[in-house]
């Protein structure tokens, strides 16, 4: 009998076919009727298929009558067209196989609805929720859409290191790589003392690979990367992780505006493939997580981004009449607060920030004629804040040196960044986009912590 997945199962068209589905239980009831209702998940979808299960199955009072919550179970009969409302199809059971049983004594996911606080807490169970089950599924769309996109775009797909020296956004707020020296280790047999750099030789986690993608760029075009990023972000925010996933892209002969386009071409073409092929899913945060979510997504694929500059961005932070923790000024960086004001209130929708002071911005940024702005931009969406950091590099190697000199670095540490600018330099930009925003604004999620699989933040590491 062929095994199919639920998500085919569930199609009118699968009625009338023998099948065979493995999955879990969600949950059982038992008809008066001589027969037991079971609701079995596989992950394929959010819905489950309903098993019609019958009193005549061998193993029906020792076995399918006990079925609970979690029991993984293999079951094979027949497709029907479903009577019931929701539902294309349901399978009629002839045989039911229990492979692993779930206590329900102790098994924790129960009918009972927990916060997503308590799930974090069970970070390996938590995807067999239907939250997080939708979640993953979106995240992976997603991720499929970002290769699709940048593929289609004459982007090549590199790598770059996760152990590096470059302090690429100069924030300080970098993981530091240390070697275990096993002989000491074994010698004292006490504790393990972590106190070796990087076999000698200072190394952090990277927090961003765009230096090293600016080198593939400038020889191969058109690039991205798209890996695991790490920043010690010592604070407890509902959308920083201290381990996040980071998207890229880096294009040689490239100016701002290009950049620009090239942002809101690719975020449009992420929602729309959500919208696409993650309906289902899409419906439920839209009913469960965040009303008018679908609307919002379905609205901003339709419509140009709104574009303002910092100088002008506020302005308007500056004359409304919003009560902020943090005031504004020229020359201060903007706040999520002030990000989700400018989205929320101000433009409603996405907006793309440019021009921003050089004093707030990393060394590498382009440097506007009047020395006061950088070509940056920053897109910012609604309910989350800023999704995409990007710029215009600093081709020139005259001022790229004096920026590096104001920003204290050393130009030795440097030497192959600026071999690019030596030789054969090129005007170029690039972005990148944090995987996790671009999944809690689709989907409507408050916290970042419960768009990503294991969480890591201030004091979560364990699993
Ligand atoms: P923020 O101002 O929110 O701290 P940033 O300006 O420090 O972000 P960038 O250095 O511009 O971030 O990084 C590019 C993108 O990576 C950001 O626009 C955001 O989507 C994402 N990002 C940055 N830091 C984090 C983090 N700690 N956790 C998750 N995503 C992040
Ligand atoms: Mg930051
Ligand atoms: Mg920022
Ligand atoms: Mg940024």
């Amino acid at each position: 009998m062929d095994w199919i997945r639920i998500v085919d199962a569930r199609k009118p068209v699968s009625a009338g076919t023998s099948c065979e589905v493995r999955g879990w239980v969600r949950t059982r009831r038992d008809s008066k009727g001589g027969f037991s209702f079971i609701e079995v998940n596989d992950g394929s979808c959010l819905g489950n298929l309903q098993v019609v299960a019958p009193s005549e199955l061998a193993n029906y009072a020792e076995q399918v009558q006990k079925l609970t919550a979690g029991c993984s179970v293999v079951i094979g009969g027949k497709l029907e067209a479903s009577p019931a409302k929701g539902q294309a199809t349901e399978l009629h059971a002839n045989s039911v196989r229990v492979l692993g049983w779930a206590d329900p004594e102790t098994y924790p996911l129960q009918k009972k609805r927990h916060s997503f606080e308590k799930l974090r807490e069970w970070a390996h169970l938590r995807p067999r929720t239907n939250t997080f089950g939708a979640v993953m599924r979106v995240r992976n769309q997603i991720c499929q859409s970002i290769h699709t996109f940048f593929h289609e775009h004459g982007f090549l797909y590199t790598q770059t290191p996760i152990i590096t020296a470059s302090d690429c956004e100069g924030a300080g707020e970098m993981f530091r790589v240390t070697t275990l020296d096993l002989e000491t280790l074994a010698q004292s047999g006490g504790p393990v003392k972590y106190e070796y750099d990087f076999f000698d030789k200072p190394a952090f986690l990277t927090v961003s690979g765009q230096l090293e993608g600016e080198t593939f760029a400038t020889a191969l075009g058109r690039i991205y990367t798209f890996g695991p990023t790490f920043r010690a972000e010592n604070s407890n925010t509902s959308r920083h992780l201290a381990e996040f996933w980071m998207v890229e892209p880096e294009a040689a002969f490239f100016d701002l505006a290009d950049d620009m386009r090239l942002a809101e071409d690719f975020l449009k073409r992420i929602f729309t493939d959500c919208l696409n092929h993650c309906d289902e899913d899409m419906q439920f945060f839209n009913e469960r997580i965040q009303k008018g979510v679908l609307d919002q997504i379905r609205s901003v694929v339709e419509r140009p981004f709104g574009h303002m500059t910092y100088t002008e961005a506020i302005e308007v932070l500056e004359n409304c009449d919003a009560k902020f923790d943090f005031p504004v000024s020229w020359g201060t960086d903007l706040q999520a607060e002030h990000e989700r004001f400018l989205t929320e209130q101000h433009v409603k929708g996405p907006v793309i920030l440019t021009d921003y002071p050089a004093t707030i911005k990393p060394f590498y940024m382009r440097v506007s004629d009047d020395g006061k702005t950088v070509a940056a931009m920053d897109v910012l969406v609604p309910g989350v804040g800023e999704i995409i950091g990007g710029s215009q590099r600093e081709e020139r190697l005259d001022v790229l040196v004096r920026r590096m000199a104001e920003a204290g670095l050393e130009e030795a540490d440097y030497w192959w960044y600026l071999d690019l600018r030596r030789f054969g330099t090129v005007p170029h930009a690039g972005f990148g986009l944090g995987l996790e925003r671009a999944v809690q604004y689709v989907t409507g999620m408050a916290n970042i912590r419960d768009v990503i699989p294991f969480p890591r933040t201030p004091g979560n590491a364990e699993f």
